[in-house]
């Protein structure tokens, strides 16, 4: 197919709320155990039947981690971000993202005709940037409550902090270690948790900058 045909659309502002719900349902119909870490890539593969595609030019050239075709059976991944044990959190956040297209976009992505890059390229540019920031932003949102569903993560982290003697008794090395023990159960990044973090339990990073004042 050429060109993508230009539409003019509106993407609806979702609130978070309604995303994390949806977020909630995707994890519980796919992964009923809840265990974590929750298993995106496999999610992925064998249950919704997307193929990957690694691509050596995505990230170095188009500053992209991934994207997911318009008929979301065909997943493009940088393929540093695919294939290097260290990029593993990296590349669970970009899978959860992509499924997280399918689940929120669909109309939108089904609305074009895309395969691959270049078509993709198109596509972003025909819907504009105010759309494109809504639909990153509303991805981003659903990526983290997949990957850190809400539950879990009070469960976890209330645990945790009760452990070390409460909120107020915490030290930064108690800190530190439950950052690193969040990390591990739900295989994500840092900067990712400590998101998810800051927007369910402000109080958390309230009480971590005290210490390291
Ligand atoms: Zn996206």
């Amino acid at each position: 197919m050429g060109k993508t045909t230009i539409k003019q659309i509106n993407v609806p502002f979702l609130d978070p709320k309604t995303i994390a719900d949806e977020a909630d349902k995707f994890v519980t119909a796919y992964h009923p155990s809840l265990k974590p870490p929750i298993p995106i890539e496999e999610i992925a593969e064998f249950q919704l039947d997307i193929k990957v595609y690694p691509s050596g030019d995505l990230y170095p050239q188009h500053g992209i981690e991934g994207f997911i075709n318009s008929n979301f059976n065909v997943l493009t991944i940088d393929q540093k971000i695919y294939e290097e044990k260290a990029n593993r959190s990296r590349r669970r956040s970009t899978f959860a993202h992509e499924v997280a297209h399918i689940i929120l976009h669909r109309d939108i992505f089904e609305g074009h005709d895309f395969n691959s890059k270049d078509e993709y390229l198109e596509f972003v540019d025909a819907i504009g940037e105010r759309n494109i920031r809504l639909i990153e932003q509303q991805a981003y949102i659903f990526a983290g409550h997949v990957l850190v569903p809400s539950n879990l993560l009070d469960e976890q982290l209330g645990d945790a902090i009760k452990k070390a003697g409460g909120l107020s008794n915490m030290s930064l090395q108690d800190l530190t270690f439950i950052m690193e023990e969040l990390k591990r159960s739900f295989q994500v990044s840092g900067e990712f948790l400590r998101h998810r973090i800051t927007h369910q339990h402000p109080e958390v990073l309230k009480a971590a900058e005290k210490l390291y004042k």
